[in-house]
């Protein structure tokens, strides 16, 4: 068996040997988080992130800069502004600079970046994962974490960082308390999964009230007729299809090993159902799961820790990759038909596409289309400033208008995964889209 032979300089330096101690410290304060502690410390940075963005930093000029080159917050975490109590207020004020942010990265077809509050979230675990190899050796940590609290992929992470050999001898007794593996350990935590449920039954009733054997034009119709983005809500579709078939899935006759590779979102998703079916893929996971370790651990005894590591490596979602195929058969469709005048008219006066699907269809799709998201982001920020000017003080005479839910609305615009593909006056909490108090003079 591999046996971890810390480096002779591991406590040589006075000063490495304070940095420990505080690792320590700190590693058994981490370490009273209920689960993985690395998943608590991403999750917790993330609201902490949320909370001040919501206080006080939406108004500090990096912060907005940092917003602004991600057009706005990731679909989980615009949910959590579009159901906070600060919405009315806040979002207009947020949308206002993302709106014009999305027109300009449109117009220089732009990189976009990543979502800050998902990036805050994400440093906060990288540091975890450091304090927490760096306070190893003490018995106070590594007896915590031989115990099974880190989740799969975070012990692959730790595994992973330079130094982290010198936790392989974790791996053993690791797998030997983790005797049921729940989801949380297979896939790391979700918070936003109940949100996302709340979406779950009116998509799967607006599912089952359509067609599927109607001619594709009158399908296209159909959805050129909604408010949303139709890539999005092909996706959708496509993500709500996949998941029913495998949560009825009998044992035997369902999806086949490589069916049910799913990633932390989709898992959490079939989990949700406690359906028989869910519990079969679980289990297969689990199993899978298992072999992999013990791979990884044949391999790293024979010194191999590169490839050791690769035995760990997480298969592609095969709920991801439906949704991407679903995005680009539905691409694909919507360049054939807006090559008929009528029709791109029609689509052109529609919602059309999101900002996102947009960007990522790039050169492929018809002018046309990228010509409607411009309309609307322009429309929308037009009311959306208008919204933020009747909040003040001295438009006290003038009545507030259908724009004050134009920063709602908007949000189909710039991306349709934030209402998982729906129109906004159909999303869990539309009926509160409501105008914000005006401001009293200061
Ligand atoms: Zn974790
Ligand atoms: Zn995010
Ligand atoms: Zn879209
Ligand atoms: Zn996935």
């Amino acid at each position: 068996m591999f046996t971890p032979s810390a480096p002779r300089h591991w406590w040589s330096s006075r000063r490495e040997r304070g940095d420990t101690t505080q690792a320590v410290q700190d590693a058994v304060r981490l370490l009273r988080a209920q689960g993985c502690p690395v998943c608590a410390e991403r999750d917790e940075a993330r609201a902490r992130w949320f909370g001040y963005f919501v206080a006080e930093s939406h108004s500090d000029e990096a912060v907005r800069a940092e917003v602004h080159a991600a057009l706005g917050l990731c679909p989980g975490h615009y949910r959590w502004l579009l159901a906070d109590g600060s919405a009315s207020w806040l979002l207009p004020q947020v949308q206002e600079g993302v709106l014009a942010a999305g027109v300009r990265t449109l117009d220089a077809r732009g990189a976009v970046a990543r979502c800050p509050c998902c990036v805050g979230g994400d440093r906060a675990a990288g540091r975890t994962l450091h304090t927490l190899l760096a306070a190893y050796p003490d018995a106070r940590v590594s007896t915590v974490l031989e115990g099974g609290v880190l989740c799969a992929p975070h012990l692959r992470d730790l595994l992973g960082l330079p130094g982290g050999e010198l936790a392989a001898a974790l791996v053993d007794p690791w797998l030997s308390a983790v005797d049921e593996w729940p989801v949380d350990l297979l896939v790391g935590t979700d918070p936003d999964g109940a949100a996302r449920a709340a979406y779950v039954p009116i998509l799967d009733a607006l599912f089952a009230s359509e067609d599927d054997r109607a001619p594709t034009l009158a399908r296209w119709e159909g959805d050129t007729a909604r408010a949303c983005c139709p890539v999005c809500l092909a996706r959708e579709r496509a993500n709500r299809r996949l998941l029913h078939w495998e949560a009825r899935a009998e044992e035997g006759t369902g999806p086949r090993d490589a069916e049910v590779e799913l990633c932390r979102r989709h898992l959490h998703d079939l989990a949700r159902t406690r359906t028989p079916g869910a519990r079969t893929v679980v289990d297969r996971l689990q199993d899978r799961a298992r072999e992999q370790w013990r791979r990884f651990r044949t391999r790293q005894e024979r010194g191999n820790r590169v490839e050791a590591l690769g035995h760990l490596e997480a298969p592609v979602c095969r709920g991801c990759r439906e949704e991407r195929s679903a995005e680009d058969r539905y691409l694909a469709l919507l360049a054939a038909v807006l090559l008929d005048p009528g029709r791109a008219a029609a689509h052109a006066r529609s919602h059309g596409l999101c900002l996102r699907h947009v960007l990522r269809a790039g050169e492929t799709l018809p002018v046309e289309a990228a010509g409607c998201v411009r309309t609307w982001l322009k429309l929308t920020r037009w009311e959306v400033t208008e919204t933020l000017r009747k909040q003040e003080w001295h438009a006290r005479h003038e009545e507030a208008g259908e724009e004050t839910t134009a920063a709602f609305r908007s949000t189909t615009h710039l991306d349709g995964r934030i209402g998982c593909g729906l129109p906004r006056a159909q999303q869990p909490g539309a009926d509160d889209d409501i105008p914000t108090e005006r401001e009293e003079p200061g």
